[in-house]
This record gives structure tokens, sequence and C-alpha cells, in this order.
């Protein structure tokens, strides 16, 4: 193939995802100098269209940011009225009463929001102040300067064939070049995993963990909707096979949004994620919620929960690191939206001192102080040792040593524990499937739970079928020579979409077939494949779900 000539264009800031760290960020450059030129970049057909976060926002961020949010029309408006949370057994559950909480896991004075339409309003009032954003442009490669520095993006590059060669609508995409590239693709970003490794930025920071979370959006029975309750839950049908736990969100309209997190450390390779999701709807008290209501929508996104302890350096040469491409989530709040836009915010500020000092290219240091000494680092260091407590002790250790840990952090401002490590990463966890059992999980009964590829249906995800596998293989032999027989190829399970087959047809060897048109980009794969043979990178721009009100 011929060198691929492509056009560039400057800018002063280039910002890689329309997130809310993202966005944050392009807003906040536009407050300070209405005459920077800020470019979002974002892989959805739409700004939100890959969103997942059904979220109770906690708007310190936005505060923050926007502080006249309400005026300016921003969707907000559901506040949060009730706050539950239910340790579950397979028949009922205890509920926790909410003195014995925490008060730093109170929801008052949050909201039920929906991530993606906070994150389209935020598009146009960054719109509005002259921020440049490309939806369907996925950063495919990253562009480096003389020194070694980020300098820009390649985005935008179409039409290639399934063997990568240029097919015969192809477009090179171009080049955006920057003073400073900010990544903010959210967890585990494909760029931002290779300037993790490239500048080793996790040198000093423990391994980054993660969940999975699956989401579904349902309309139900207008007498059983509470809007603005907040319901939270742990225990059944999990149990002792991995560690997570359920969300329902009632918002508006009669919908509710229901969700379940698997921590993605779990050892059982048979553990299958999203049947645990489908099990759990089950349950008499959600079964009683759900029944004579309609999915109307699903989706599945990996969310970071490394926390204080994983959060690696986030300056780099040209750049920084946002959001959870950072991994700032507060994981027991399950939290990350607020700290996604303070860092937005931060890195802005320290981008535009550089820029009219007549800096470019060179390392932001301000942010990385700036996000772990202020209140970011504060929400997330006085959190750190939930996560390690339940990994290695269990779900009622953790809620008691760790209920502990955030009442003597929140009262005294210190932990007993000092900070505990996380020690594996979740890929290291799984277990040879030689020492588990296979786990018999009753057939989704197409009322209340639902088969994968029929939920995948209503992700509206689509991949434009001639185009390269964006999941690549290091090696393609390693699922059946390795994989299968060791850990019983455990990607037919952990992928909430279906994309991993193993085929096995008679009189042949078994083949590993990899659907990617069912992607829904939650990255999981990139992250607990055992042999970590998998690679995602972003497919063309446009592609992947297209989630609603999600
Ligand atoms: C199931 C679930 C429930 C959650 N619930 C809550 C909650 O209730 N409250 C809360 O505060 N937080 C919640 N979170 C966490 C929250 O979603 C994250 O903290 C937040 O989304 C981080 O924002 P971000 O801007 O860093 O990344 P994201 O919101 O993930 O945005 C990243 C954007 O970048 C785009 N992108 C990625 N790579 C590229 C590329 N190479 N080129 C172009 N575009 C790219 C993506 O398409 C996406 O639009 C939840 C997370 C999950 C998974």
């Amino acid at each position: 193939m011929s060198e691929i000539v492509r056009e560039e264009m400057d800018y002063d800031v280039v910002i890689v995802g329309a997130g809310p760290a993202g966005l944050s960020a392009a807003i906040r450059l536009k407050q300070l100098d209405p005459d920077l030129e800020v470019v979002v970049l974002e892989k959805g057909s739409e700004v939100g269209a890959h969103i997942l976060s059904g979220a109770v926002l906690d708007t310190s961020g936005l505060n923050a940011l926007i502080p006249d949010w309400k005026e300016k029309g921003a969707p907000i408006t559901v506040p949060v009225k009730k706050d539950n949370f239910y340790f579950l057994g397979e028949g009922g559950g205890i509920r926790i009463p909410n003195v014995l909480m925490p008060p730093l896991m109170n929801n008052h004075g949050t909201y039920i929001v929906s991530m993606g339409n906070v994150c389209r309003w935020m598009a146009e009032q960054a719109e509005e102040m002259g921020v440049e954003i490309f939806p369907g442009m996925a950063c495919s490669e990253l562009v480096y300067g003389p020194e070694g520095e980020v300098k820009g993006v390649v985005a935008g590059e179409f039409g290639k064939n399934a063997d990568g060669t240029p097919g015969p609508a192809y477009e090179p995409g171009m080049i955006l070049n920057g003073k400073y590239v900010f990544l903010s693709e959210g967890v585990r970003g494909s760029l931002s995993k290779q300037v993790v490794a490239k500048y080793d930025l996790g040198q000093r920071s423990d391994v980054q963990k993660f969940g999975l979370g699956m989401k579904e959006i349902w309309e139900i029975d207008p007498d059983k909707h509470r809007e603005g309750t907040v319901t939270h839950t742990m225990g059944w049908p999990l149990g002792s096979n991995a560690g997570g736990g359920s969300f329902i969100y009632h918002l508006d309209n009669n919908q509710v949004y229901v969700g379940f997190v698997v921590h993605l450390n779990y050892e059982n390779p048979y553990v299958f994620p999203y049947m645990e999701f489908q099990r759990f709807k089950h349950h008499p008290m959600v079964a009683e919620l759900l029944k004579g209501g309609n999915r109307v929508a699903y989706g599945a996104r990996a969310i970071s929960e490394g926390g204080w302890q994983s959060v690696p350096k986030t300056a780099f040469p040209g750049g920084a690191l946002l959001g959870c491409s950072a991994g700032l989530v507060n994981v027991p709040r399950i939290k990350g939206n607020h700290n996604a836009m303070l860092s937005g915010k931060l890195a802005a500020e320290r981008a535009h001192e550089a820029i009219t000092a007549g800096r470019a290219g060179d390392t932001l240091e301000g942010y990385d102080s700036d996000l772990k000494a202020g209140p970011v680092g504060k929400d997330l260091k006085r959190v750190r040792n939930v996560k390690p407590l339940w990994s290695k002790f269990g779900l009622l250790a953790s809620l008691t040593l760790g209920g502990f840990d955030m009442w003597t952090n929140n009262l005294l401002g210190l932990s007993l524990f000092g900070t505990i490590r996380h020690g594996k990463t979740d890929a290291a966890a799984t277990g040879e499937a030689k020492n588990f059992k296979p786990i018999d999980y009753p057939k989704p009964d197409g009322k209340l739970s639902f088969d994968r590829l029929t939920n995948v249906s209503f992700s509206m995800t689509n991949h434009e079928e001639s185009q390269p596998a964006h999941l690549h293989l290091a090696d393609p032999g390693i699922p059946i020579s390795i994989n299968l027989p060791k850990f019983a190829e455990p990607a037919e399970r952990y992928c909430p979409a279906g994309v991993y087959e193993v085929v096995r047809e008679d009189g042949k060897e078994p083949r590993f077939q990899v659907n990617f048109q069912n992607c829904v980009h939650c990255k999981t794969c990139d992250i607990k494949d055992p042999s970590q043979n998998i690679t995602w990178v972003t497919p063309q721009g446009g592609d992947g779900p297209n989630y609603p009100n999600m």
C-alpha cells in the first residue's frame, strides 16, 4: 500500500471523546479564552450515542463548570428523593438502614439523569461557545512530534476492506494537531492505553481494576413507578462467585434504569455476567416491579474500579488523560461523572495557562498535581480501601470493614488500613476451569429476561461489515489452543454482546469466531481475556451502539 497522505489541521487543543470529561474541558477552555481553537472528536454517530451511564449525577462537577446550569435548561430535573440499600438473598432481602450508611453514600442533592442527554446538552453549550464538535470521527492513531511528544491524532479514516487495504470508498481521514491533546475516551481508552504504556504512566500506581456494567431501560406500570427513587442491592445472585451488585433508578416518564455490575476480578471462568444480570431480574422484589413493563433499551460498558491507588500519572508530553481514561470512579458510590467533569475543567485551566505562556507539547505537571491534591483526589482517597477489602475478604467483610473505613475517613479523615493494594490484574485473576464447576443458568423467559442477541438489538448497534474486525487477536490460535482447554474460553461468557463464539461442528475441530458487528464497545474483552491476546481498537466512526436516552 502506498504511503497515506493526509490533510492536517492545527488547533490549540484537540480533545478525543465527547463524554462529560472531554466536553467539560472544551467548555472551560472557551470560558477562559473564546479565541482558543478547540476541537472535540467523537466516535459515536452523534454525541451521546456511546454514553451508557444512566446515572445518579453528583452535580459538584457541573456546579463548578456551569453554575447556572438550571437556568440554561440542563436536562437534570429528577432529584433523588429516596435512597434504598438492600442485601439480597434468593427469596427476599434485608434493607440496610440509611443511618448505618456512611454519609458519603447519601444521594441527597443528586439527580437521576440520562448522561447521554446531559452530554448532548453540554455539546450544545460548547458549540454555542465556538467549539468544533465532530461526531462520527473515531481517533484511530496518535501522531508524535519530534521530541516524542503527542502532537495530534488521526481521525475519520473510513472505508477499509476486511484485509485492511483501502476499499473503493476509502477516506484516509485527517491529522488534527494540537498544542495539547486531551484523551477523554472513557474507561480503557484505546489511545489512552497506548500512552500509558509509552510513557510508563502507571509506574507509580497500582494495576487498574474494572467491572462490567450492563443496563436496561424499562417502561413500567405507572402504579409501581416512584420518581426519584434509587435502589442499590448486593448479594444474590452473585453470592461468592463474583463481586458486584445492582442499581435501579426511577427517572421520569415511568422509566426505570435497571443495571448490574460484575467485578471483573472473578476467578471462576464459568461466570456469565450477562446471565447473572438476567437472573437478577427474577428476584421477587425486582420481578414484581418489572412485571407488565417493557424493556426499551440495552447496553453495556466497563467501569473503572481501581480508584485512588490505580490512577496513573495523568499528564504526558503533549497531553493529558481525563475522566475515566484515568479511572476516576468513586467505586462504592458508583459515580464518576462528577470527577470526569472536574478533571476536564482542571486540564483546561492548566492548558490555557501553558498556551498563554507560549508553551506547547510539554507535560502539564500542574494538572496531575491539581487532580490528585484537589476535590477529585479527596473524593477517591477516602474510599480507596473499599474495593481491595471486597476483593480480599468478600462481600460481608467489605460491608463491615469497608463501611467502618468509610466512617473513619468521613469522621476522622484517616484510614486504619493505610492504602491496600489491589494485587493482580482482572485478567490474571481468572482461574483454571479444572478448579471450578460450570454454572447452570436458567433460560431467559423472554418477558423479564432475554437472550443476549435479542438484547443487543435493543442497543441499536451497527458496524459496517466490510471493514477489518476491530478486535485484534495477537495470536489467532490462542483462543482454541490455550483459552479453551485451560479457561473454558471465558470470552464466550464475559462478552455482554455475544461477540465471541467457539463454533463446534460435528467431525471438525472447534474454531473461534469473532462477530465484531455485535460489539457494544464495552472493552471487557481487552480487560478480561486471561491470555491478554485481545486488543480493542476503534472501528470506523459512527459504528457501534446508538444509545437513545440511556
Ligand atoms: C453501568 C454504569 C453505571 C454508571 N453509573 C454512574 C452513575 O450513576 N453516576 C456516575 O456519576 N457515574 C456512573 N458511571 C461512571 C460514569 O459512566 C463514568 O465515570 C463517566 O462516563 C466517565 O466520563 P468520561 O467522559 O471519562 O468517559 P465516557 O463517558 O465513557 O465518554 C467517552 C467518550 O469518548 C468516546 N471515545 C472513546 N474513544 C474514542 C476514540 N478513540 N475516538 C473518538 N471518540 C472516542 C466515546 O464514544 C464516548 O462518547 C457508571 C458507569 C457504568 C458503566
